[in-house]
């Protein structure tokens, strides 16, 4: 598994934020209220990087309260490019194309694999999965 600080890293810059290890409600794991951030300490650990480095992006950019979906959308994706650089995908992808496997080995979520592969242009495409590899 790859261990990125990332998400811990970020934090610092928010000295003033305060992360409380409970559940803020039954529908969601983790949500932000001023600089508190709530997070469900049942989460893995993969869990718990992912949505602390979302609650981190809502208060960079200072998100209040419930956001659209086409903002938490965004949110989402800014996670997953924060979360998994490409040359730590593309090794990945090298040897395994099960989303789970590459969650596991990346240290992420499923979802934010799904979502980091949801980023890749065209040329990024090209290059995880070169033309030569595909069966016509
Ligand atoms: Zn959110």
């Amino acid at each position: 598994m790859i261990h990125s600080l990332a998400a811990w890293g970020a934090l610092r810059d928010f000295a003033a934020s305060v992360i409380v290890w409970t559940r803020p409600h039954s529908a969601i794991p983790a949500g932000t209220v001023d600089n508190t951030i709530f997070i469900d300490p049942e989460l893995s650990e993969a869990e718990t990087k992912c949505v602390l480095m979302h609650e981190i992006i809502h208060l960079e950019l200072g998100h209040v309260g419930c956001q659209p979906t086409s903002v938490e959308r965004e949110v989402q994706l800014m996670v997953a490019r924060r979360l998994v650089q490409f040359d730590d995908l593309r090794r990945v992808a090298g040897w395994s194309n099960c989303p789970r496997e590459m969650a596991d080995e990346l240290g992420v979520t499923e979802q934010v694999v799904l979502d980091r592969m949801a980023t890749l242009d065209g040329d990024e495409i090209q290059t995880l999965w070169p033309p030569s590899d595909h069966i016509a």
